[in-house]
């Protein structure tokens, strides 16, 4: 049996991936440090990381957030796993209290929807953080968010979140709003998990408690295309893009439609004969709405009605990246159908009708 460690400090796992905060001024280009340097760069620039907790650092990639796709999620999930010891003791010798992930802000609410559904009944905090601006430039906002997801990587929260700005956000419900200001992110469909002030104040009665044992589900199956329709948008042409195969490269699509998850059903640009053909091809059609804060309700009107007869699904609440991600890893999970996985809140990503809100991944 591992022993338990000598000393009560809390031990938090950073790993860098690349984005703005690790950038060099003024021309923003990547820094090639070993682990060692950049730590003891952070720690010149951010010392108070070392009176929060105890920081061990790990550097597996370098990258602008644009890069970062479903292989570097597996990737990332499997470190954090390993490294931090999910589901052994927190308290046991070389195991951490939590994890920190520095990540370009671009791409950040796709990695932390998808490591929400990869880390199955998560025990401790994984913080995603990023900035702006790079940490060694004036008036730059990465020490502040540093300091702050370090902090949360030290309390009870066994959710992936991403702290940024004054928000400690959910992952699987965050998007990035804004390119410029210091509040990026947002979570359209709910309140944030809790606020960075004084103090980090954190809603407490909505923060989940695992209902399972850990587990690490990493597979993925990536052949998930999104298309935003808009007004004009020609079937026929859309037909020839996606070929007369789609089916052997697509398993499924994500229709971001109008309002409640409408798409046009008149004359030239009635899409229901186009989405019907994929249907029946075997590729799964989700439907979400193209609102920034949008819930399908795919039962009010006629064209809503003819998807979910044409044997389409609903997102509802879901912010996109948690509808490709969650996409993702469903179709690489056969125990149930992508129509039952999207009837089931697995972390935290959507809140169902009244009909449905019990339904939970686990039952
Ligand atoms: N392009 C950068 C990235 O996502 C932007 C940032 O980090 O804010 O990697």
């Amino acid at each position: 049996m591992t022993p338990p460690r000598s000393s009560n400090r809390k031990r938090v796992l950073v790993v860098h991936t690349g984005g703005t905060l690790g950038m060099a001024q003024p021309s923003r280009t990547r820094l090639d440090l070993a682990p060692g340097e950049h730590l003891d760069r952070m720690l010149t620039h951010v010392p108070e990381l070392k009176e929060i907790a105890e920081i061990e650092l790990v550097l597996p990639w370098n990258l602008d957030s644009s890069d970062i796709g479903p292989s570097h999620w597996q990737s990332l999930a499997r470190i954090i796993a390993n490294r931090a010891g999910l589901g052994q003791p927190r308290g046991q010798e070389g195991c951490f209290d939590g994890v920190v992930l520095i990540h370009g802000t671009d791409t950040m609410a796709y990695t932390a929807s998808a490591l929400a559904f990869m880390l199955r009944g998560l025990d401790r905090p994984v913080v995603l953080t990023g900035s702006q601006r790079p940490l060694e430039a004036w008036r730059s906002d990465a020490r502040a968010n540093l300091t702050a997801a370090v902090e949360c990587a030290t309390m009870d929260i066994p959710e992936v979140l991403i702290v940024f700005g004054d928000s400690v956000l959910r992952g699987c419900r965050s998007t990035k709003a804004d390119s410029n200001d210091y509040q990026a992110f947002e979570m359209p469909s709910d309140a944030p998990l809790g606020r960075i002030g004084v103090d980090v104040e954190v809603d407490w009665p909505r923060v989940r408690v695992p209902t399972e044992g850990f587990s690490l589900q990493v597979d993925l199956d990536p052949s998930v295309v999104a298309l935003t329709i808009f007004p004009g948008l020609d079937p026929e042409s859309m037909a020839r893009v996606l070929g007369p195969d789609v089916h052997e490269r697509m398993r499924a699509l994500v229709v971001r439609g109008f309002g409640v998850g409408n798409v046009p059903m008149q004359g030239r640009m009635n899409l229901l004969p186009l989405l019907h053909s994929l249907t029946s091809a075997g590729v799964q059609v989700i439907v979400s709405s193209q609102c920034h804060r949008g819930r399908t309700d795919l039962g009010l009107y006629p064209a809503g009605r003819a998807l979910l007869e044409a044997g389409a699904v609903e997102a509802h609440d879901m912010t996109l990246e948690a509808t490709v991600t969650k996409a993702m890893w469903a179709l690489a999970r056969r125990e149930r159908t992508l129509g039952e996985w999207f009837a089931v809140d697995v972390a935290g990503e959507v809140s169902l009708g009244t009909g449905d809100r019990r339904a939970s991944a686990s039952d």
